[in-house]
């Protein structure tokens, strides 16, 4: 039998050992919460030993380990994994390693056991036992200037694509023996000829402040960024001989070194040549073994994917969070349903093929003042992205948080007249909300969050008599939110402004307003004006057509099912070139591309779109039975020509429907948007006035 293998949730390496030694790959703890005693639970150390069984066995007690003297491994002693329950206990096996340096990275608090098990039991389950933080696909290593996938695609944690360090035991190391030379020699450089007589010293603010200040400002300062400010200025010239600064470097827990933990509780701490150990720990030259350099690195990388989820756990609850009931007082309008939100595990009512990326654990209302007020949220990263964790509302007759309230420099305000709330865009992601942008007029206001790598939408924008947002958290972050109207609203505002730009998901930004979409030849155009179903858009024409002159090529991958646009000249951006993207790096085989040759520099022109869209007959994917998948399209021109573009044919039974778009007199054909997954699902076309 194949091994089943879990994934610590903690570093993203397996739980499992192929030699079945015991190692720390396959020594565990588990987190796991027992249904009849409502109480979560750590466990002492086990070891997973029957991987073919997927057995999780571990000592109840925390402070045992399953080789103690008289402990007997016992199944009443098993807890169920991936969402079971065994023993009425079910939860989450992390490496024992990982745990410790969980536990020193939150030192002196305790880790929370309740709230950690809230975040964990939040994820969604990927691949192998594997909770899904969200890291992006990693870029090959040679780098491209491409994404090679949308943020909401796949599962892959670059964190796994080069295995051997994460294999390491990150305390196979003799820390003591490493601390316990205490001196040594560096050779220090002298300063550069022009440091204190060069141009840039002559302007340097830094020369009015004291040596003590400068020395503080380094400590926040990366070791590079501090190095660097050295060659910059006078004034920081003085760090490579201060101990202070190298000390910081090792102590506080965003420090470089920060990891190597026992230097804050060694015997010689104070009393050591710093530089001299922090240039031991980070010279490459060093002449340890790879076993060492191994071990150092792993317990970096399992420490930097720690420290995240510390401040995730030290994010505050606000109340009804901790209770996690609804505001009773708020009474929906009934059959009104307007929201934005990642693809929650829990809806059914909306069809996408996209895995779903979080759960809605709580709800919570956020009464909307109709005065002025200040609107602040609080972010949160977790994988490679940020969310709002919590929002409040604060004016004259109330106060009101819901979420999670984070450190105060992770918060940005905004002050408005709530009453004309207008502006109400959301930064939303395949996991939740990223940011949020608020304004009572159409005058600009900054995102509260980050909304880079996200999609946009202005769903919730433009509706007036609004009560209350209804706002979906888990285990710490928004992963939803709605419009409350109040309850004798009208809902004609919000019914006449379900169009496609307003209403869609758009990725990475909303086709300007300038910018026609054409929605009615777009077929499955109702369906994307709700849930999480992004559209990307690519304006190959440039503003105003200007690149058509230019476009010699349109190729499209049958494989991958992407177009790309070649040009003649070099200066056409990136983004006008391509439209979709592949998971994959491609191949330049020609036999996998279909190709169009286009004179565009000799005045042709794309005139007409014909798209026809396949929709599955039998019972099946329900998004392929009512929204359907493009089967093909054809490009026609001005001088007569047209050329067929088609999916790989696949075996099924379709219904096939067919429109012609033809571009209105005085206007062009510059761009195209659509949704892909698993290849190009929905083709739209994009025109705008000719010059
Ligand atoms: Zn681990």
């Amino acid at each position: 039998m194949s091994p089943i293998i879990f994934t610590c949730p903690l570093c993203g390496w397996r739980i499992y050992e192929p030699s079945a030694t015991s190692s720390w790959m396959n020594e565990f703890r588990g987190l796991y919460l027992c249904s009849t005693e409502k109480k979560i639970t750590l466990t002492g150390v086990g070891l997973y030993s029957d991987p073919e069984g997927g057995v999780f066995i571990a000592p109840p007690n925390t402070a045992s380990r399953y080789d103690d003297d008289g402990y007997n491994i016992s199944e009443q002693d098993q807890f169920g994994t991936w969402g079971y329950a065994v023993n009425n206990r079910r939860g989450f096996p992390m490496h024992d390693a990982c745990w410790k340096l969980l536990e020193e990275a939150i030192h002196p608090e305790p880790v929370p056991l309740d709230r950690l098990f809230d975040v964990l039991d939040s994820l969604i389950s990927a691949m192998y036992g594997k909770l899904d933080w969200g890291y992006k696909e990693c870029c090959p290593p040679d780098g491209c200037a491409v994404k090679q996938s949308f943020p909401w695609e796949g599962v892959a944690d670059s964190r796994q694509v080069t295995a051997p360090p994460f294999s390491s035991d990150p305390f196979s190391i003799d820390v003591d023996q490493i601390l316990s030379r205490r001196f040594g020699t560096c050779e220090v450089p002298a300063p550069p000829a022009n440091i204190s007589s060069g141009p840039i010293s002559r302007n340097d603010p830094f020369l009015s402040l004291p040596e003590e200040l400068c020395t503080a400002i380094a400590f926040y300062l990366p070791t590079q960024d501090a190095l660097h400010a050295r060659l910059a200025s006078r004034s920081f010239w003085h760090l490579f001989d201060c101990q202070q600064f190298w000390a910081s470097r090792f102590i506080g827990r965003n420090s470089d070194l920060s990891w190597l933990f026992e230097v804050r509780r060694h015997p010689y701490r104070g009393a050591r040549d710093w530089r001299w150990l922090y240039h031991q720990i980070t010279d490459k030259d060093n002449n340890w073994n790879e076993l060492i350099r191994g071990a150092l690195h792993n317990r970096q990388h399992i420490w930097l994917s720690v420290l995240p989820i510390v401040e995730i756990l030290e994010l505050r609850l606000t109340p009804k969070v901790a209770v996690a009931e609804g505001d009773e007082q708020v009474v929906p309008k009934p059959g009104f349903n307007l929201r934005v939100g990642g693809t929650a595990a829990e809806h059914s009512d909306i069809w996408s093929p996209l895995k779903p990326g979080c759960r809605r654990r709580y709800k919570q209302y956020l009464p909307i003042p109709q005065e002025r007020a200040r609107i602040s949220a609080s972010t949160i990263t977790a994988g490679s992205f940020t969310y709002i964790a919590g929002l409040s509302v604060v004016s004259d007759s109330q106060t009101v948080k819901v979420g999670y309230i984070g450190p105060k420099e992770k918060e940005r305000s905004i002050e408005l007249d709530a009453s004309k709330l207008r502006v109400f865009n959301v930064a939303v992601g395949l996991r939740g909300i990223h940011a949020l942008l608020f304004a009572d007029s159409t005058s600009s206001a900054p995102w509260l969050g980050d909304p880079d790598d996200a999609a946009i939408t202005t769903r919730l924008g433009n509706v007036a008599d609004i009560a209350a947002l209804e706002v979906w958290s888990d285990g710490f972050r928004l992963v939803e939110i709605a419009i409350v109207k109040k309850e004798d609203a009208d809902c004609s505002d919000v019914e006449n402004n379900i169009i496609l730009r307003n209403s869609a998901v758009w990725y990475p930004d909303i086709p300007p307003a300038h910018l026609n979409l054409n929605e009615e030849f777009f077929f499955p155009a109702q369906s994307y004006t709700q849930g999480f179903k992004p559209l990307f858009w690519t304006h190959f024409g440039g503003p105003g057509g200007i690149y058509l002159k230019d476009l010699h090529r349109i190729s499209w991958s049958t494989a991958d099912e992407i177009m790309a646009f070649e040009f003649q000249k070099e200066d056409v951006p990136l983004d006008c070139r391509m439209f979709g993207r592949a998971p994959l790096p491609d191949s330049d085989d020609e036999d996998n591309l279909d190709i169009f040759d286009i004179d565009g520099p000799g005045g042709e022109r794309i005139t007409a779109i014909e798209i026809s869209q396949k929709y599955y007959k039998e019972d099946g994917e329900r998004w392929l039975m009512s929204e359907g998948a493009l089967a093909l399209f054809k490009v026609f021109t001005n001088r007569g020509r047209y050329y067929q573009f088609e999916d790989e044919p696949k075996p099924r039974s379709w219904n096939v429907k067919t429109k012609l778009f033809t571009s209105p007199p005085g206007y062009i054909i510059t761009g195209f948007y659509g949704a892909q997954f698993q290849g190009l699902v929905a083709l739209g076309v994009i025109t705008e006035l000719e010059p």
